[in-house]
């Protein structure tokens, strides 16, 4: 917004600079985060819907800061992604959720999918592309171990290249999920031109259908769309159990939210994989 005055003027470039300070603070901060170790991952249970049983786990960050405590992955993602330091923090994801995924196999806990969320500079940039490539190399990822997040707005701009490195993850036997569906400028164009396997409907969705006919007739829709295509629809966002007997009523394959589980730390994680095994 343009100040008209002389003093709105300066009263809005001083909220840029104020804003600007913030970030360069922010963002060298966010190097030391690795190091001193308070970067960790969270985990949110995925379940389907039609049989309750858990389907998987997706990979949520946290920033605990000693002072301002836990500080949002939206807010620092956007810094990372502008200063490159993504490319640090998204080896770090898929190593840390990987190693955890395995220690959990190897103590004999059931054996789930996890779900990694990916910048779109990691999908569209080969060299950054090319780096994720040799750690999964390294890994030596087995294919259904983990699924890839990317959304549209990550992949639109450069679609070609998405295209070709999608494939590629597919070929590690990894699949891909559209996240976000439904937010933002959703083409049905994307569905038929990347490589998808799973359409991952935006919370945001969810929770605007409330009593509304049209808002629910999209959502039906969108679930058929999807199951035409061969895509597996994950909910988002389900938070009450109404909400849960519509995606029941729709097919909806696989659902995520509070309704289930919060986004909770490693070692209840395994709590809840143990508890699976007694059930
Ligand atoms: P997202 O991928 O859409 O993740 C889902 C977000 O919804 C999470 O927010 C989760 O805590 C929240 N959520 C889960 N269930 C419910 C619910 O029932 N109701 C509501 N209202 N919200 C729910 P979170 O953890 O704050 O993450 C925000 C975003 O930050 C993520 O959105 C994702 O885009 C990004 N992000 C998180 N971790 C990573 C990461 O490791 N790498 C990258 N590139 N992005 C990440
Ligand atoms: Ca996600
Ligand atoms: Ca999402
Ligand atoms: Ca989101």
């Amino acid at each position: 917004q343009k100040a008209k005055g002389k003093d709105g003027f300066t009263i809005f470039e001083n909220c840029m600079h104020l804003n600007s300070i913030k970030f360069i603070q922010l963002s060298n901060r966010l190097r030391e985060a690795l190091p001193n170790k308070e970067l960790l991952l969270y985990f949110q249970p995925q379940y389907d819907i039609r049989t309750g049983e858990l389907f998987g786990l997706e990979a949520l960050i946290r920033w605990n800061h000693p002072t301002k405590g836990f500080i949002p992955p939206i807010e620092f993602i956007s810094i990372a992604e502008k200063t490159g330091y993504i490319v640090e923090l998204s080896e770090w994801t898929l190593k840390t959720a990987i190693e955890q995924k395995r220690e959990w196999d190897k103590k004999g806990l059931p054996s789930v999918k996890i779900a990694i969320n990916m910048s779109g500079c990691v999908i569209t940039n080969t060299k950054v592309f090319e780096n994720i490539c040799n750690i999964l190399d390294e890994l030596k990822i087995q294919p259904g171990e983990i699924e890839v997040e990317v959304t549209e707005t990550a992949v639109m701009m450069e679609l070609d290249k998405a295209k070709i490195h999608l494939q590629k993850l597919k070929e590690y036997g990894i699949s891909i999920a559209i996240d976000d569906f439904g937010s933002g400028y959703s083409s049905l164009n994307y569905l038929n031109l990347l490589p998808f396997d799973i359409l991952k409907i935006d919370y945001e969705f969810l929770n605007k259908i409330k009593n509304k006919e049209d808002e629910s007739l999209i959502y039906q829709t969108i679930i058929r769309l999807a199951h035409d295509m061969n895509l597996s629809v994950i909910a988002e966002g389900v938070e009450t159990i109404e909400q849960l007997e519509f995606l029941k009523k729709y097919q909806c394959d696989i659902g995520q939210g509070y309704y289930y589980c919060k986004p909770i730390p490693a070692i209840e994680i395994e709590k809840l994989l143990l508890s699976e095994i007694s059930m």
